[in-house]
């Protein structure tokens, strides 16, 4: 950290913002551009690594997005002017004038809510967003009580010796799971764990570097890989001249049905939306290596279709384009199910031109996903380059049909 917090302030005074401006490069080092003399790429790498971990470990189900959106307006406060829409969705606006580009990523995680509480006290759940059955037994979660307090829980698993062959074989469904908090009755998990009905439920997985450099695994890379890219996009953008109206913003609830993307978009009433993103990695054996779009390894995924958004061409052409033209490592894909806050932002106003940006993860939806760091780096690099290339007569191109 030392080495990184003397800013100079030549060069960083624009539109009469300078002490603003300082500020947001005094406070946040590590994720804008540094000053001479400092490794660039170390700086943001190691900004990247703190805030993946600060953010993967948060607590963030859908509709309880409070413990992300607390990391967004710290790490941004200083940075631009906050504001948050009805259903809690949470903006950034930078200074600038020109087009309103949106850089959005969601802050929720797949998770669970308590749903019963049985009379000897075990915990019945019901999922909030996608999982799959298989990826639960036996995997530890964290209740957060109405307090903030965080209670630790097990789902339940049988041992095998209670188990009929045939059951053995069977994929058990969430409404038979139970998660056991160590309490045996549904007074003592109510007044004395202080747990409640609808009290949302996170996986429990810590923040953890692979053997492999640049790999880490941790639960809900969907999408705190999106929300720290938003934040450290951001940053970068914030020390320098751009020629539009960049709004950073958190979304909450895109796991349930990309919901808070409707409000966001009506509220911030961008031009454009750039969204950042952890999909589904496809390199792992079951798929084909030559059909793979999502690889460990290969680059900012730049997503071109999904049932839920067929992306603006222009944009998606200005995207890939911008990469090439940059170096920046990437893959096109054009995936057959998933959507994305894309979904929603394409349809509100009037259109809003959109495209996806990703961090192939592997494993999302579970305790447990993979990502290569460098994937994230080029998603950030492709993100700020491609904000800085949307002027206003690149952004009225985009939608020129007549
Ligand atoms: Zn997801």
């Amino acid at each position: 950290m030392a080495g990184h917090s003397q800013v100079p302030s030549s060069g960083l005074s624009w539109n009469g913002h300078e002490r603003k401006v300082t500020a947001c490069l005094r406070a946040r080092t590590f994720g804008i551009a540094p000053p001479p003399g400092v490794d660039s790429v170390t700086g943001v790498k190691e900004k990247a690594i703190s805030l993946l971990q600060e953010l993967t470990e948060a607590h963030s189900v859908p509709g309880h997005e409070d413990e992300v959106r607390a990391i967004f307006v710290d790490e941004l406060e200083e940075c631009g002017t906050l504001s948050a829409d009805r259903s809690g969705c949470v903006f950034c606006e930078l200074e600038g004038e020109g087009p309103r580009v949106i850089i959005a990523g969601h802050m929720d995680e797949v998770g669970f809510l308590v749903q019963n509480i049985t009379p000897d006290g075990f915990i019945q759940f019901l999922a909030v967003g996608g999982w799959w059955e298989h990826s639960l037994l036996s995997q530890r979660v964290e209740i957060r009580t109405r307090s903030g307090e965080k209670i630790t829980g097990v789902v339940a698993s049988k041992p095998p010796h209670f188990l009929p062959e045939a059951q053995r074989r069977q994929v058990m469904t969430i409404d038979q799971m139970f998660i056991d908090v160590g309490a045996t009755s549904r007074l003592e998990v109510e007044q004395e764990f202080g747990i409640s009905l609808g009290d949302p439920i996170a996986p429990l997985s810590p923040f953890t570097p692979m053997q492999r450099e640049d790999w880490y695994m941790a639960k809900a890379f969907d999408n705190r890989v999106g929300m720290a890219g938003t934040i450290q996009a951001g940053k970068q953008l914030a020390g320098t001249l751009h020629s539009n109206k960049i709004i950073l913003a958190g979304t909450v609830q895109e796991e349930v049905g990309l919901r808070g993307a409707k409000t966001a978009a009506n509220f911030a009433k961008p031009d454009v939306a750039i969204i950042l993103e952890g999909p589904p990695a496809d390199d792992t054996p079951g798929f084909s290596r030559a059909e793979s779009q999502g690889r460990l390894g290969g680059g900012v995924q730049i997503r071109l279709f999904d049932p839920s958004a067929i992306m603006n061409p222009r944009l998606a052409d200005l995207a890939i384009r911008t990469a090439k033209e940059e170096g920046i490592p990437h893959q096109v894909t054009v995936r057959r199910s998933g959507g994305t806050d894309a979904g929603s932002f394409h349809l509100a106003g009037e259109g809003i031109p959109s495209v996806v940006l990703g961090v192939p993860a592997r494993y999302i939806h579970s305790h447990n996903s993979i990502i290569d760091l460098n994937d994230y780096l080029h998603m950030v690099s492709l993100a700020v380059a491609l904000a800085r290339r949307l002027d206003d007569s690149t952004v009225k191109g985009l939608t020129r049909f007549l």
